[in-house]
């Protein structure tokens, strides 16, 4: 009786400490992070037909068309059927928004561009292939990986 006790308030308190991390991580999405936040909730609105569920404290939205997104308190990754690939790219995502606690409105300054030239122009893309890069060896990109690690304890995509 009194081990399944102390069991009970083992687990109510890690379900209160969640809730307290869950809750400052919203709180200071929507206040130091309120411009990416803001950003990504004009597309949340854009991708409200697609599947959302709750994540870590953010809201991911699975969606065709987008590899990965991270914007404050929303992230946006490809839909896939939830395949290994679709985990480890959230879980990556995730790091982005720990950038996004970490530095406030400069993440639109020195993650978001960098990340989307990194990303899409095809300058970077041949160098990438002509010298077989990883796409996550680029710091915005290594430092959420490592984040992502530290507080997920999950594998991601490298
Ligand atoms: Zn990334």
């Amino acid at each position: 009786m009194k081990i399944s006790n102390s069991a009970s308030s083992a687990n109510k308190f890690t379900k209160l400490l969640k809730f307290i991390s869950y809750s400052v991580y919203i709180i200071l999405q929507c206040t130091w992070g309120i411009v990416q936040t803001l950003a990504g909730f004009v597309y949340f609105l854009i991708s409200v037909r697609y599947p959302h569920e709750f994540y870590h404290g953010a809201i991911l939205t699975r969606r065709k068309g987008i590899g990965g997104v991270s914007l404050g308190l929303f992230i946006f990754a490809n839909d896939n059927n939830r395949n290994n690939f679709s985990d480890k790219t959230a879980a990556h995502e995730f790091g982005h928004t720990i950038q996004s606690l970490l530095l406030g409105p400069l993440y639109m300054i020195f993650i978001v561009p960098e990340s989307m030239l990194w990303c899409g122009l095809p300058f970077f893309q041949k160098l990438r292939k002509d010298n077989n890069i990883s796409y996550y060896s680029f710091y915005t990109e290594a430092w959420a990986n490592k984040l992502a690690k530290k507080f997920l304890h999950e594998e991601v995509t490298e």
